[in-house]
């Protein structure tokens, strides 16, 4: 990788944009899409230091993007007192997983709503809501996206036409949701994709309406919709064209059981299915989505949720290396541009264990690399990011649902596997590489020991398959 810097003074302070609900994309969309409107309804420019129009306003440090990432950046940057009236941050980051998770609650069923999972409270740490910035000196500047930069003279470019300079920069821009195209209905009024929480919102009033309700995609975000919708009694089937659910995760024994769990929940799967069209109704909204092979399904409601795409856009073509999809970065977050960064789904970083080059879109990286970066450019500090991947997701924890689940997931899901237990209540999978590597529990993950194969096979239940696996382990990794 080329020349990079991490140490620029700390002189200014640092500012921080995110678009609150549209995505950038949509943000630019033209005046008759959904997305326009809910731009030009969201977008004030709240901060006093930056009503003037076309005033240039300078910062040290500045964070561009305002999700999971940005919000743990920034508390870091508090951490190592860079607050008290130097950062500048736009509408204050939440915990996005709590979208497709509480936030979908039916409304007599407690949803969460912010403030309540503004970051840190993820992580357990403290609820950064608009006051706390206020408290910390911070300043809000409401949505205007950045939508180019100016490599050589180190200055961004908002949606409005505002200019900043910036000493260092932190990329922290996410993702937007994957969408079909318009032209087979991925726009029709009733399709719903999930990253905001307008998004939400928006979903959240089209299930109060439902009746039936068709999600496209089994992947977490589809199956924790899905989980969602019954809690609404809505009529709800999954459809997917890969033979299992989560296929990137799960086996295809767990994700029988995880099926069974939802099909006792009323859920319906059509599985090995690809979607030709989403077609409308004689009132404009979706009425039914068709299916290769010409078969039909009715939906009222459809959620989509195929994937998500870095969003790099405004740093495209300036010479920052784009090459594995998002913004590469090293063991640092240092990109091949000297002062610039980038954290969180975005960067496409060194993932040492394993030693490849990956993109990460958890929750779990964009708070640990949103840290690491923060702290390698305000310290000394320049040990490299060591991850290991950790997923999780949660569903049916509505008041009243039969049974909730949790699972967990970490490392990377590569090798023979060994499934210990029935799912009543528990089950757990093994990924075992070359007959001898673990990859489950984080420290099974990391340390990678060698195991008695044969034993951990007969284990008679999960907890005894964990006994076995941790006398496996180092001592000093194993207490
Ligand atoms: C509905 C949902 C549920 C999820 N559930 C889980 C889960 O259960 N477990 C898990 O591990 N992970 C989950 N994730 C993934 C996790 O939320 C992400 O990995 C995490 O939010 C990434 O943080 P980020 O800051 O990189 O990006 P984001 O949180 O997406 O934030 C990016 C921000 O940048 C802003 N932005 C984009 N472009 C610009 C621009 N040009 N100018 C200014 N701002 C811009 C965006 O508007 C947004 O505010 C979920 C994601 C979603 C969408």
């Amino acid at each position: 990788m080329a020349t990079m810097s991490n140490s620029l003074p700390l002189r200014h302070g640092l500012s921080l944009w995110c678009p609150q609900s549209a995505s950038l994309n949509r943000a630019h969309q033209p005046s008759s899409s959904t997305g326009f409107r809910s731009f030009r309804r969201t977008y004030v420019a709240a901060s006093s230091a930056f009503t003037n129009e076309n005033r240039e306003s300078a910062s040290e440090f500045v964070i561009v993007g305002g999700g999971n990432a940005a919000g743990y950046a920034a508390r870091t940057f508090v951490e190592h007192g860079m607050a008290d009236g130097r950062l500048c941050i736009a509408y204050a980051p939440y915990e996005r997983p709590a979208l497709t998770k509480g936030y979908l609650f039916p409304l007599d069923k407690k949803p969460a709503r912010l403030p309540g999972f503004h970051t840190c409270v993820g992580s357990g740490g403290e609820r950064q809501s608009p006051e706390w910035y206020k408290e910390k000196g911070i300043e809000m500047f409401y949505e205007d996206p950045v939508t180019s930069i100016d490599i050589e003279k180190q200055t961004l470019t908002t949606n409005s036409g505002k200019l900043l300079k910036y000493g260092s920069l932190i990329i922290a821009t996410g993702c937007t949701a994957s969408r079909f195209p318009d032209k087979i209905g991925g726009s029709l009024p009733g399709v719903h994709y999930i990253r905001d929480v307008a998004d939400a919102d928006s979903l959240v009033s089209s299930l109060e309406r439902a009746r039936k309700v068709v999600i496209v995609g089994g992947g977490y975000i589809g199956m924790e919709v899905a989980a969602a919708a019954v809690a609404w009694k809505l009529d709800t089937t999954v459809i997917f064209p890969e033979y299992h659910l989560l296929p990137r995760l799960f086996t295809p024994s767990l994700a029988w059981r995880y099926e069974e769990l939802y099909q006792e929940n009323g859920v319906k799967f059509l599985k090995g299915m690809t979607i030709c069209n989403l077609e409308a109704g004689s009132d404009g909204r979706i009425a039914a989505i068709k299916l290769e092979g010409g078969s039909t399904v009715e939906a009222d409601t459809v959620i989509i949720g195929i994937g998500a795409k870095p969003a790099v856009s405004p740093f495209e073509r300036v010479g920052l290396n784009t090459s594995n999809g998002g913004i590469q970065v090293d063991g640092q977050f240092r990109t091949n541009i000297p002062g610039i960064f980038a954290i969180g789904d975005v960067a496409a970083f060194p993932l040492k264990m394993y030693d490849r080059i990956a993109r990460v879109e958890h929750v779990d990286h964009a708070r640990r690399s949103a840290q690491h970066c923060v702290k390698a450019l305000l310290s000394a500090q320049t040990h490299t990011y060591d991850y290991l991947p950790y997923f999780y997701s949660r569903v049916f924890e509505y008041e009243g649902s039969q049974r909730k689940v949790w699972w967990q997931f970490f490392g990377d899901s590569v090798g023979e596997t060994i499934e210990i237990g029935n799912f009543d209540p528990k089950i757990a999978t093994f990924w075992i590489d070359s007959g001898s590597e673990f990859q489950l529990l984080p420290k099974l993950a990391r340390s990678q020991p060698f195991v008695d194969k044969s034993k951990l096979q007969n284990a008679s239940s999960v907890e005894e398959a964990l006994h076995v696996a941790r006398t496996s382990l180092p001592v000093e990794a194993a207490v």
